[in-house]
């Protein structure tokens, strides 16, 4: 499948009193078309800027993507007529309106944050349905009407004029979370990014949005960025996963290739932290400290201060090197399986 998404070398900094807070640093990456990518990493590493930054919706009194491109290529797939940036970091307001939600749809952590108190659920899918598609495919009140109520019913919502008439306080968790994902997918994006779509919701809620996310992703032909701090949540349905540490991609594979044969040292000692994945006897793995001060990091390897396999070659420059078929790690020393692979 062709990539829907480019992102090249994308480097985002925050201001926190007068100091540079670096968040992302030279992070590559694609997305291919109807795939399901996970991005997975300890809380504080990134993950979300990296979400922001896909929308360009980093506040510029917080923060800036300082350098780096991301390509929006759906236009061309689709055939679709556009003369614009395709770049997203360069697009103009009017651009930005239609790829926000339009062709790249996303979803936050809380939905309770999400939603507007003072509207009703129906309010607001409506109004995403205007924004997007009225003038392309939908036309009258009833046509609008109709397309929220089966962006409803596909998220399994039971009684859908019900929760389109309801605040968003009058809804649990679960049930504003798929009203959050019905809104989501309503005006038919290409791409859809969850970031911890799952984190403040009840264990037993967590694998009903999985499996609905991904019931989604195959019925509409939607690329799925599932944003996580849990490594067994992307194992469930991830293609392919990246592994991001202190703002820098630390590991990139086919999920299957990451759970039997991961080679950072940070992503072993994360899958040795996952409690089913621990073989019976042993003790799950604990990583000592914290990720670094991303106003101070160290030089060289980020994870190094943590890594007990670190030497002195870890404080060069650490460019991610291609280990196995499409399998990339950022780490000296870790050597190529496949010599002369290609
Ligand atoms: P994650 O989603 O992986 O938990 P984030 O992308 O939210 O990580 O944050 C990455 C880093 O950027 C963290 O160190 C965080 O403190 C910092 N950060 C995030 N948002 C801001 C902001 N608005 N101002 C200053 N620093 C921020
Ligand atoms: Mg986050």
């Amino acid at each position: 499948m062709a990539d829907i998404l480019e992102i090249k070398h994308l480097f985002v900094e925050y201001y926190k009193r007068k100091k540079v807070v670096s968040a992302l640093r030279d992070v590559c990456l694609n997305l291919k078309q109807q795939e399901i990518l996970g991005v997975v990493g300890e809380s504080g590493c990134g993950k979300s800027t990296l979400a922001l930054s896909i929308l360009k919706l980093i506040l510029p009194t917080e923060g800036k993507i300082t350098k780096g491109e991301i390509i929006f290529k759906g236009y061309e797939l689709w055939e679709e007529d556009y003369l614009g940036d395709k770049n997203i970091i360069s697009m103009g307001d009017d651009s930005l309106r239609k790829i926000r939600g339009g062709e790249i749809g996303m979803i936050f952590q809380d939905p309770f944050t999400s939603f507007n108190p003072v509207f009703t659920i129906g309010e607001q899918i409506y109004e995403s349905l205007v924004l997007h598609r009225v003038g392309k495919d939908l036309n009258t009140y009833s046509a609008i009407h109709k397309e929220a109520i089966n962006s409803l019913k596909r998220v399994m919502i039971a009684s859908p004029q019900q929760v389109m008439n309801s605040y968003p306080h009058q809804l649990s968790g679960g049930m504003l979370q798929r009203a959050m994902i019905a809104m989501a997918i309503s005006c038919r994006p290409k791409v859809l990014i969850a970031d911890e779509p799952t984190t403040a919701l009840d264990v037993t809620l967590q694998k009903e949005i999985l499996d609905l996310l991904k019931k989604l992703q195959q019925e509409l032909s939607m690329s799925l960025i599932l944003i996580t701090h849990n490594l067994a949540i992307v194992a469930e349905i991830c293609t392919r996963i990246v592994v991001i540490y202190a703002g820098e991609i630390i590991e990139e594979a086919g999920s299957e290739e990451i759970f039997c044969r991961p080679r950072h040292p940070y992503t072993i000692r994360l899958l040795g932290s996952l409690p089913y994945l621990k073989p019976e006897g042993k003790r799950l793995v604990v990583i000592p400290g914290t990720i670094p001060d991303l106003i101070d990091l160290p030089v060289g390897c980020k994870f190094y201060p943590r890594c007990d396999e670190a030497s002195d070659t870890c404080l060069q420059k650490i460019n991610m090197k291609e280990v196995n078929k499409g399998h990339f790690v950022r780490c000296c020393r870790v050597k190529e399986e496949i010599d002369g692979l290609y």
